[in-house]
């Protein structure tokens, strides 16, 4: 049989934060027959840009973990830890676009402003939106503060990111069945969110969009908790002038009481398994015969 090779570009990027769990297996697995059934390659990226929590030890269980399930990807993997000079350059190119501006507030002064305000939008991931504390400071204020040593954040301008992109931003969203769909991209959800934080000089948005473009990433397979991040990183790709990929969001793995499986609610480890005796491949048995593989979203 000729096999037909593509130029698609496929990747799984873990956070080495913790140890992986059946999850991330799923998610690994699926990149990886995605990238083989279309002749393409199987990137692995370690996103490590949260220095207090991501281990080197954990990086070295997610090599382990997944060569004990028969994985194989390129070498050398990326590793977002030595790439925050890609994001800087990313976040200049907005900054000198007038669409993002510094912000000094506090966790603690930020949920101050919002305590009281009924019906106070959140975020995708549960946090207010910001209120705009920092959003009309002058030009001198900035500088004062910035010259006091205050450390400060960035955040996107949303309105102004969104009049600059313009409407009618989507992507392609791919289903079960390999068919794609337009999804209209809705990223003031979002609000002025964070693309650098005071101690940490990048976001996981503008790393991973920066990413994708920079591996040639064409499918974007990951979780359906990160649906509602996609309309962000649309924005971002747009105003960065980067390509889109196509994206699937899959299912996510839950356990028996529908909880998704996560590293925070200590769903047993890939290398637990293991040492309970677990081959990879009724790993694999397992997997496929889970309700996800049969009906995506
Ligand atoms: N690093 C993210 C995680 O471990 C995945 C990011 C992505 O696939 O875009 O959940």
């Amino acid at each position: 049989m000729t096999r037909s090779f593509t130029n698609r570009v496929f990747r799984f990027a873990p956070s080495s934060n913790g140890y992986l769990h059946l999850g991330h297996a799923y998610s690994a697995l699926l990149n990886f027959d995605m990238a083989r059934a279309a002749g393409g390659r199987f990137l692995l990226r370690i996103e490590d840009i949260d220095i207090e929590r991501c281990q080197s030890e954990f990086e070295q269980a997610i090599y382990e973990d997944l060569g004990w399930l028969g994985l194989a990807w390129e070498t050398p993997v990326r590793r977002q830890f030595e790439h925050f000079s890609e994001y800087a350059s990313a976040l200049a190119k907005l900054s000198a676009q007038g669409l993002t501006y510094p912000c000094f507030c506090s966790r603690g002064e930020i949920m101050l402003a919002v305590t009281g305000r009924t019906g106070w939008p959140r975020d995708p991931d549960g946090s207010p939106l910001y209120p705009g504390i920092c959003k009309h400071l002058s030009r001198e204020e900035k500088q004062r503060r910035i010259s006091a040593g205050r450390r400060a954040a960035l955040r996107i301008d949303m309105e102004a990111a969104i009049a600059k992109a313009g409407r009618g931003l989507a992507w392609r969203e791919m289903g079960h069945s390999a068919q794609t769909r337009e999804v209209a991209a809705e990223p003031s959800l979002w609000g002025d969110t964070t693309l650098s934080r005071k101690d940490i000089p990048a976001s996981y948005h503008i790393a991973v969009v920066v990413d994708d473009a920079l591996q040639g990433v064409t499918d974007v397979v990951r979780g359906e908790d990160l649906f509602l991040a996609t309309s962000l990183h649309r924005l971002l790709q747009a105003l960065l002038d980067l390509p889109a990929p196509t994206y699937r969001h899959h299912a996510l793995l839950r356990d028996a009481s529908g909880q998704k499986l996560s590293k925070s609610s200590r769903a047993k480890s890939l290398r637990a398994l293991r040492q309970d005796g677990v081959s990879p491949a009724a790993l694999q048995e397992r997997l496929s015969s889970v309700p996800i593989l049969a009906g995506g979203p």
